[in-house]
């Protein structure tokens, strides 16, 4: 049976570390969090993200939005955040209204306030091997995840299922950086469980169950990232947990694995931004 690889109890861990920090700070980091439109998974993330910052010392704002919000509304209000000296760090939930282009909003973020690392100035840095001001949350909570348990990237086969901006794309990179040898894969791959079958670490993020029983080689690293609701309303990941983990080595768990280190990499991202600023 693999061992799990436990999310929760890094948080935790993560939590106390940075709860000692931020007592020790004069000035408080602030984040600044936009919600546009009432999805429900984004209104739970949110609230979610405002009570960690709270219970850590971190203040924390949020702005609502109805969903016909307009993209100027939007962009004046980071303008506004931007040049508001007490607001350290900035965050756009997505996904964002259909309207509103993505790219033009996240990309009005300050770089040293971007703190989901998501601007083309950090994803840039990122992709260039240079230093970001931070990681993407996703990503870094996932390698913060493989650096707890020891597990070492380099020259390992790295097999990332999905290539979005926000979490396929960088998780890559930053294995790249780390010396694993990457291969991405996506919908328009043909025959993925050849190419599965080949990883020491896979690393889902599709939001469909797209890794069963017999796709991977024994002793795998497995993180999966997907979670979303089941036809019978349960809450899932993109892997079949029961087949797979009696061959993986390690595996994350859904959820509880890569969900409570995106927050945790949240909150490190919000006290690295204050941090730069001194
Ligand atoms: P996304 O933007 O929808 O990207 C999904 C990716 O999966 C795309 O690249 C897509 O390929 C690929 N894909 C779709 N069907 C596939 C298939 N049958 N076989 C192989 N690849 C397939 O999603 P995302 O934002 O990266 O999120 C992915 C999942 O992770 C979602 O369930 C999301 O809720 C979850 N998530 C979790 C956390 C967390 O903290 N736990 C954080 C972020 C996201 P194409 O590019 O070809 O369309």
């Amino acid at each position: 049976m693999a061992v799990i690889l436990d999310g929760k109890k890094l948080r935790e861990k993560i939590f106390e570390e940075l709860k000692i920090k931020i007592d020790s700070m004069p000035v408080k980091p602030s984040l600044a969090v936009i919600l546009a439109g009432n999805d429900p998974s984004s209104i739970i993330y949110v609230n979610n993200k405002k009570k960690c910052a709270e219970k850590l010392g971190i203040n924390s704002l949020v702005i609502n939005y109805p969903a016909d919000v307009t993209e100027a509304e939007v962009l004046k209000k980071i303008q506004e955040l931007n040049n508001n000296e007490n607001i350290t760090a900035i965050l756009v939930q997505l996904p964002l209204p259909k309207h509103i282009n993505k790219s033009r909003i996240l990309n009005a973020i300050a770089p040293e306030k971007d703190v989901d690392g998501l601007t083309t100035y950090n994803s840039g840095k990122l992709f260039s091997g240079e230093k970001p001001y931070v990681y993407p949350c996703t990503p870094k909570g996932i390698l913060l995840l493989l650096d707890e348990y020891k597990i070492e990237p380099e020259g390992k086969h790295a097999v990332v299922i999905g290539r979005s901006n926000l979490v396929g794309k960088p998780v890559a990179q930053m294995l790249l950086n780390r010396n694993a040898t990457v291969t991405m894969c996506h919908s328009k791959t043909k025959n993925l469980s050849d190419i599965t079958k080949t990883a020491d670490i896979l690393i889902s993020a599709v939001g469909k169950k797209v890794v069963g029983e017999n796709m991977l080689k024994n002793n795998c690293v497995v993180i999966d990232v997907g979670i979303f609701r089941d036809e019978t309303g349960k809450i899932s990941g993109d892997v079949d947990f029961e087949t797979v983990s009696k061959t993986a080595s390690y595996i994350t768990p859904v959820p509880g694995g890569v969900g409570p280190m995106t927050i945790a990499s949240l909150m490190l991202n919000t006290v690295e931004l204050a941090e730069h600023r001194k």
